[in-house]
């Protein structure tokens, strides 16, 4: 059984906050767009939103975000961090999906930074950040996440070549339900312990495929080459460049140096 029902997932959940409050939609834009208007109204902090099918989901920088009916999670969760908080709900998200598809699946997956969560070097996963900040105050922060699940990456030309699901990796269906309900879990026990101020990112470093490597990182018009030496609590990346200096980059397209 792989399809979504609010109902049973609110009998399954383990979690005290992180989607106690659910908002379902067979179809709609983007479950970032319900969960902005949600928060601005106000939202319970762990209101998720979730969806079966997106009609114009989207990634970082305006991009798009495939999903065939049926085939993904498509989850937007609302959240009241503090200011000094807001950097780390990456690191977070991106945690959380490493960690649900291994307990789910035996698949290994790796984190590319600083978004992407791939399997076998594709992408099964990305996540997105929104925010609105006033001077020291988080109005709201909103965190994307999409998983391919039951997707077929061989039907979408545009991501044919880069992406992958769970059920192509295993050759089988998995449960969306399943997958979702311990993706909240651990989701609710990374952002917990990340509020109590517990260091999150050991486990950050040890998944990233991005360390150790020459990368050329993008960031609008600017663009650095250099060694990908580290990062920080905050998740950011920590840079050796040419010139032996080390720069902190916290957002960025990385590719591997040819
Ligand atoms: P990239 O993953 O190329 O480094 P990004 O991290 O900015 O870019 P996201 O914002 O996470 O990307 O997502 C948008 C991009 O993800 C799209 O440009 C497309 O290349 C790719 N994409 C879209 N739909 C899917 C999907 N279902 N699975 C995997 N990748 C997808």
């Amino acid at each position: 059984m792989t399809d979504i029902s609010p109902d049973s997932l609110r009998q399954r959940l383990r979690t005290k906050f992180v989607g106690q409050n659910i908002l379902y939609y067979p179809v709609t834009s983007s479950t970032m767009d319900v969960a902005r208007q949600a928060a601005m109204e106000g939202a319970a902090e762990g209101t998720i939103v979730i969806a079966d099918q997106q009609t114009a989901g989207r990634g970082r920088l305006g991009r798009k975000w495939l999903s065939p009916p049926k085939s993904s999670i498509l989850l937007s969760i609302i959240l009241y961090p503090k200011l000094d908080e807001l950097p780390r709900l990456n690191m977070v998200a991106c945690l959380a999906v490493a960690r649900s598809i291994e307990r789910v699946t035996a698949l290994k997956p790796s984190i590319k930074w600083p978004n992407d969560v791939l399997i076998g070097g594709r992408k099964v996963s990305g996540i997105l950040m929104e925010s609105d900040v006033q001077g020291e105050r988080v109005n709201y922060a909103i965190v994307g996440l999409a998983l391919n699940v039951n997707l077929d990456p061989s039907s979408i030309p545009e991501i044919s070549e880069t992406a992958t699901s769970l059920k192509e990796m295993l050759g089988r269906e998995v449960s969306r339900p399943e997958v979702l309900e311990s993706l909240l879990a651990e989701f609710e026990e990374l952002y917990r312990a990340m509020r109590r101020g517990e260091p999150i990112d050991e486990e950050w470093r040890r998944r990233l495929e991005t360390l150790g490597k020459e990368v050329t990182v993008r960031c609008g018009q600017d663009v650095r080459e250099g060694y990908a030496e580290s990062v920080d609590q905050d998740g950011n990346l920590l840079l050796r460049l040419p010139d032996g200096s080390l720069v902190t980059i916290a957002a960025g397209d990385v590719t591997l140096k040819a």
